[in-house]
């Protein structure tokens, strides 16, 4: 197989390795592809699901944190109001004594019905209570705060239900009048009523007050006291459960004990009252703080299920990242896939460049010496055989060289020791050479040298450099040391040649005559050319 149908052959096979490899490509490139888009698919929903949690996360927080604000403001005014109230009324009952002492000095009957008529038609002192007792036997002669109880004598202890009060003696009546703390606490109930019903409420969103009173076996009792949302429910006792409806079951443990301004929250399920009457079950988060003057719990809580999420926001904004995301996914795996199939390709071609110098050199090369082998060397005297017929090159000058004595080299160092000369000479030989001239193994211990474009006139002196430089040069086999000489012929193809053999023919003749001469030497063949 010569060197063209070799490559044509090397061509074919890397064209369909190439195919297949493609092929490989696209499979690759679609599986990817599909895993791709599953993975991005995934990740879609990932962040989607992570952005609306987030989002959702953020409004539950910020309605947690507004619910409290609102309960420590709840607080804060309750506390102040109540203040308020009881200076205001501690006023009224310190500037009413006179008055009181007036109507009772003007006093006709037993019934002390100018001091009733005082208090009651008095819309300022509608809070106010009044105790009026018998000074000397202690007996309750007129009672507004229902004091008397079955003994109906009053006693000093009695006065601890006022938060202030005045004493007003006259005429053997002591006159007891001031705010009880149910009374300020009923009004202030009211107040907080109002200020609960008009607070501004979202949807799934209540505040209400209980009263926490710590039993004496540890339990705390609730009592709701302001309901906003259910009025009915106001004065129900509950529960730590919350029977009934309402999230009121939070955790109240330790809320009586819980500081002053603490707030105690916790996230629980609780029943809640729907609009349409129905009530379901809905995860709640409650808050509440202890107000210790009327035991009272100031509660709010939230359904989490409610909690408006700005799905659209959340949405955009997952698009954005996924879109970033995407791209960037996309652009990797491009990227990645690009290089592995452009290292596949040029890994293939690379490959199949090497086999074919592989190849090549194997057709084209001799194994030993590295010189030309006798087949390429046929192609290339028949090239230049042809380039010299057609007229577009003058004849190479074509030296045909054999080793001087070989057989006795042979003898004498052995057979590898031959191939060292052999090696040699052709080493040598290629010092002497330049661009394209070659040396070529014609068989055993010939060699055919070329030299391309060289004038006849200098070949002769070329071919003695050329034998000069391989008898100069000792051969190294081992530790030994041995020079080896060459005979040539020199030639030129000849006009009227049939082809390249008959030139070497002729310089066969000429190395004969170099052999017969001596060896050692350079002989031209004669004749014309
Ligand atoms: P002459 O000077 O007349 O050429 O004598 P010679 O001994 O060289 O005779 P000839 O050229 O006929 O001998 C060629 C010898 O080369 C015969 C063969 O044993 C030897 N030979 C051929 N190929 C190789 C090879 O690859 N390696 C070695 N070591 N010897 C080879
Ligand atoms: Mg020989």
């Amino acid at each position: 197989m010569d060197m063209k149908e070799l490559a044509a052959d090397a061509e074919l096979e890397k064209k369909k390795q190439t195919r297949r490899l493609l092929l490989f490509s696209v499979v690759i490139i679609a599986v990817t592809g599909v895993i791709f888009v599953v993975m991005f698919l995934n990740t879609v929903k990932s962040l989607q699901y992570v952005y609306t949690n987030r989002a959702y996360q953020d409004a539950a927080t910020i309605k947690s944190e507004a619910i409290e604000l609102t309960v420590r403001d709840l607080m804060g005014e309750i506390a102040q109001l109540n203040d308020l109230r009881l200076r205001d009324e501690e006023g009224v009952i310190r500037s009413l004594a006179p008055s009181v002492r007036a109507v009772l000095k003007e006093e006709t009957g037993k019934d002390l019905r100018g001091l009733r008529d005082l208090f009651t038609g008095n819309e300022s002192l509608e809070l106010l209570t009044c105790v009026a007792v018998e000074e000397q036997s202690g007996k309750i002669l007129l009672d507004d705060g229902g004091f008397a109880g079955e003994s109906g004598i009053w006693t000093e202890d009695l006065e601890e239900a006022f938060l202030v009060c005045e004493h007003v003696r006259e005429g053997g009546v002591d006159v007891i009048y001031g705010i009880t703390s149910s009374a300020l606490e009923s009004e202030m109930e009211e107040v907080v009523t109002d200020r609960l019903v008009f607070l501004n409420k979202s949807v799934g969103t209540m505040y209400w007050i209980d009263r926490i009173t710590k039993l004496d076996d540890g339990r705390e009792r609730r009592v709701r006291v302001v309901d906003p949302e259910t009025p009915a429910r106001a004065g129900m006792s509950l529960d730590s459960k919350g029977i009934g409806n309402g999230p009121w079951n939070f955790a109240s443990d330790g809320l009586t004990e819980a500081a002053e301004g603490e707030l105690v929250s916790h996230t629980d399920d609780a029943v809640w009252n729907e609009a349409n009457g129905e009530s379901v079950t809905a995860r709640t988060h409650t808050c509440a703080m202890y107000y210790a003057p009327y035991e009272w719990a100031v509660c709010a809580a939230f359904r989490l299920d409610l909690v408006g999420v700005d799905s659209i926001r959340s949405q955009e904004e997952s698009r954005k990242e996924t879109i970033r995301l995407g791209v960037g996914m996309a652009l990797g795996f491009a990227a990645v896939l690009a290089i592995a199939i452009l290292l596949i390709l040029t890994g293939n071609s690379q490959y199949y460049k090497l086999r074919q110098k592989k190849l090549r050199d194997q057709v084209e090369k001799d194994a030993l010496t590295g010189a030309n082998t006798r087949g390429y060397g046929v192609q290339l005297l028949t090239e230049a055989f042809r380039r010299f017929e057609n007229g577009s090159e003058i004849s190479p000058a074509l030296m045909v060289l054999d080793v001087d004595k070989f057989k006795s080299i042979n003898d004498t160092y052995g057979h590898d020791g031959g191939d060292e000369a052999l090696k040699r000479i052709v080493k040598s030989a290629t010092k002497v050479m330049r661009g394209k001239d070659c040396v070529i193994r014609w068989g055993g211990d010939e060699f055919i040298a070329v030299f391309y474009k060289m004038e006849h006139a200098r070949a002769e002196a070329v071919a003695n450099r050329l034998r000069r430089a391989i008898c100069d040069t000792p051969v190294k086999y081992g530790e030994q040391e041995f020079r080896v000489t060459v005979s040539i012929g020199v030639t030129w193809f000849k006009f009227g040649d049939s082809d390249y053999t008959e030139a070497l023919k002729r310089a066969d003749e000429a190395l004969y005559v170099s052999k017969e001469e001596g060896r050692n030497r350079v002989c031209v063949a004669g004749g014309e050319l």
